[in-house]
């Protein structure tokens, strides 16, 4: 059953090939941790994907047919989503070398097998508490209070580390700000606690609107919501932005003094950027900028883009 938040026992994704060791580590930790299975990295990484779970340690042999523990350590720390999940070794390779390319490979720690259980136990019981001190900094630093999304902070870390990543990839990146049309006259009219309230119902049905693992909604500022859609181009891009304009619209919040319509509507500005485009993230923003002052210029409540060149 799904616990109170705050109260979850933290989640532990097992990763071995072998099905002794399996049962092993589960009779072990799960009581006080959540223990979930994967019998190989293909698995682990669909677990990890997921929208769903939240892991705070990954166990993870090396030795495993096809994709082995290094590879996937490779990835989880290449993956914005999933870099912060700490990764244990635990492996028959006993050498020297192999302990040194596991923590280069980004691991916290390394255990050999055969393993003393009270001992894995032990290093499970400190680098959980220390992931659940760095989420706790994180949600402190990167989340907006008003919302519970995350903040321009955390929008400007995700942009940048997008930016990059889409030149590697050589895939497009769309950028989207949203703003609430009329929201002065809205807190002018119906009052400041009336307006919070909207933007958190605003902000909830966003998030809810973009399901997709890699897409991102962020306060960027006031009244006014941005979106980051990797790997999108221009058409997906603007499908999602008029999923997300109706989704607003069908909330049906009242706004008697909108001239848009008798209900909260928003503006949305879009631009996508395809590589190999040289200049800074923050031109995008600028693009995405426009096109929304074009929105707003138009009679609002409406989408408009603009190419990123
Ligand atoms: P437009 O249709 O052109 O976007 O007009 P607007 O009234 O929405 O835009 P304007 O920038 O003039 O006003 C934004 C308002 O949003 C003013 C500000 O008081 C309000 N606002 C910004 N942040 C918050 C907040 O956290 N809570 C509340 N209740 N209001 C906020
Ligand atoms: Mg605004
Ligand atoms: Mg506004």
């Amino acid at each position: 059953m799904e616990q109170a938040k705050g109260h979850r026992r933290p989640t532990i994704l097992i990763v071995d090939d072998e099905k002794t060791n399996i049962d092993v580590l589960v009779n072990l930790l799960n009581g006080e941790f959540r223990a979930i299975i994967a019998k190989n990295a293909e698995q682990a990484l669909k677990r990890l994907e997921s929208k769903d779970e939240k892991i705070d340690l990954i166990l993870l042999d090396i030795l495993m047919p096809e994709m082995d523990g290094y590879e996937l350590s490779r990835r989880v720390k290449n993956n914005i989503l999933t870099r912060n999940i700490p990764i244990m070794f635990i492996t028959a390779l006993s050498m020297v070398e192999d302990e040194v390319k596991g923590f280069e490979m980004g691991a916290v720690d390394y255990i050999t097998k055969p393993f003393v259980a009270p001992i894995v136990l032990a290093r499970v019981r400190t680098h959980v508490e220390l992931k659940l001190k760095r989420d706790l900094c994180e949600i402190l630093a990167m989340e907006d209070s008003l919302t519970g999304i995350p903040n321009r902070r955390k929008f400007d870390e995700f942009l940048e580390f997008q930016w990059s990543a889409i030149q590697r990839r050589k895939s497009p990146l769309s950028l989207m700000l949203i703003d609430v049309d009329y929201f002065k006259k809205y807190n002018d009219n119906y009052g400041h606690a009336a307006g919070d309230d909207c933007l958190r119902k605003v902000a909830r049905m966003l998030k809810s609107s973009m399901p997709r693992a890699m897409d991102f909604v962020a306060r960027y500022g006031g009244e006014e919501f941005a979106c980051i859609l990797p790997d999108t181009g221009q058409a997906g891009a603007v499908e999602v932005a008029k999923r997300l304009l109706n989704a607003v619209s069908s909330l049906q919040i009242p706004h008697e003094f909108s001239d848009s319509a008798n209900h909260i509507t928003v503006s949305i500005g879009v631009s996508t950027v395809t590589p190999p485009e040289a200049g800074a993230a923050s031109d995008l923003i600028e693009t995405a900028d426009l096109a929304l002052y074009e929105s707003k210029a138009s009679g609002r409540n409406q989408i408009s883009f603009i190419a990123y060149q």
